[in-house]
């Protein structure tokens, strides 16, 4: 069964589900809010923090026959601005539950203080990987004028990996899969056969497996690809069928295709980069140079992040080791 985008759309109005997109200063263009109807009115995502993206809610809210007091139950499928900046105020306007993985709470409710901290991550994991100074800084700042567009989100219900939000007249399980986010998680209606997928699964581009510092405070970073793919494993396991909402772009009717699609690709990427290191070691910012070029400094932590997950897919093959020699890391072919 493959529906257009617009009837895939109303099949999910008639069972309640709304795609309410708002407007975002990113590249990425629009994200997707879903409204949930039933006994308990639900949000799935809320937008980033701004007036025009609180005013396009309210609007889409009240076409649907809806005010933002009326939201009972807010859920978060992880933890970049562009999806929940606007929490706190649809919360303050309504007296929302906030639900999220409970093992990313802290990181949510710190918003200031763990973005300052995730920045620091990011420079020192850019300098070790070979990527010029002025860039790392030049991106930390960037990244700290973005940060009004993002806030704290206090989750008041903590959810665990299987377990299930009930709505009164549906119930969503609750499926844990990090790899675009350590906290990536996605809200499954099995009697509807409808899920809401956040950036885990988007249909026109791949999202990046962004290095991220673990969610469990231990020191080091994500392998990002590696539960990436894992992730995309489960997920491929949901029913022929189902119907995706992804946080940006159109619903997905054809999530094994796409996720065939998406380990396709990974494996080509994969072996052109092993190429690359076939006359002698690389850092990360060598490799994605020559994959990429030079690209525009707001992007180079996500090249480098998608560089250093194919690696670790290749390290756990034991087919690439690091050299680290006490400055720039280098990734070497093993002969
Ligand atoms: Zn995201």
């Amino acid at each position: 069964m493959t529906a257009t985008p617009e009837e895939a759309l109303e099949q999910a109005a008639l069972a309640g589900v709304h795609r309410l997109p708002i407007p975002t200063p990113f590249a990425v263009g629009k994200v997707n809010s879903y409204l949930i109807e039933g006994e308990r009115t639900t949000l799935v995502d809320t937008g980033p923090n701004s007036g025009r993206s609180l005013d396009a809610l309210s609007e889409q809210l009240v076409a649907h026959g809806h005010t933002l007091e009326d939201i009972d139950l807010i859920l978060i499928t992880h933890n970049h601005a562009d999806h929940v900046g606007l929490t706190e105020i649809v919360v303050e306007h309504s007296g929302a539950e906030v639900a999220a993985l409970g093992a990313a709470a802290r990181r949510l409710a710190d918003y200031e203080a763990e973005s300052e901290r995730e920045d620091a991550f990011a420079v020192e994991l850019m300098l070790s990987s070979g990527i010029p100074e002025e860039i790392a800084l030049a991106l930390q700042s960037v990244s700290s004028n973005f940060r009004g567009w993002g806030g704290p989100v206090n989750v008041t219900r903590r959810l665990d990996d299987g377990d299930s939000v009930d709505l009164g007249d549906r119930s969503l399980e609750v499926l844990f899969r990090p790899g675009h986010s350590p906290m990536d998680t996605v809200y499954w209606d099995a009697e509807r056969q409808l899920g809401f997928v956040g950036d885990h699964l988007l249909p026109h581009i791949s999202s990046n497996p962004i290095i991220a510092r673990p969610l469990d405070g231990s020191p080091g970073r994500t392998h990002s690809l590696v539960a990436y793919l894992e992730s995309f494993g489960k997920t491929r396991e949901l029913p022929e069928g189902a119907v995706l909402f992804p946080g940006h772009g159109e619903p997905i009717d054809d999530h094994r295709a796409l996720i065939d699609s998406r380990f396709a690709s990974t494996e080509r990427r994969k072996e052109k980069l092993l190429r690359l290191l076939a006359d002698g070691p690389r850092s990360g910012y060598e490799l994605a140079q020559s994959m990429w070029g030079n690209v525009a400094v707001t992007q180079a932590f996500l090249t480098l992040s998608e560089v250093i997950g194919h690696m670790d897919l290749l390290e756990a093959e034991g087919r690439v080791r690091e050299v680290d020699d006490g400055g720039v890391i280098r990734f070497e072919a093993v002969a």
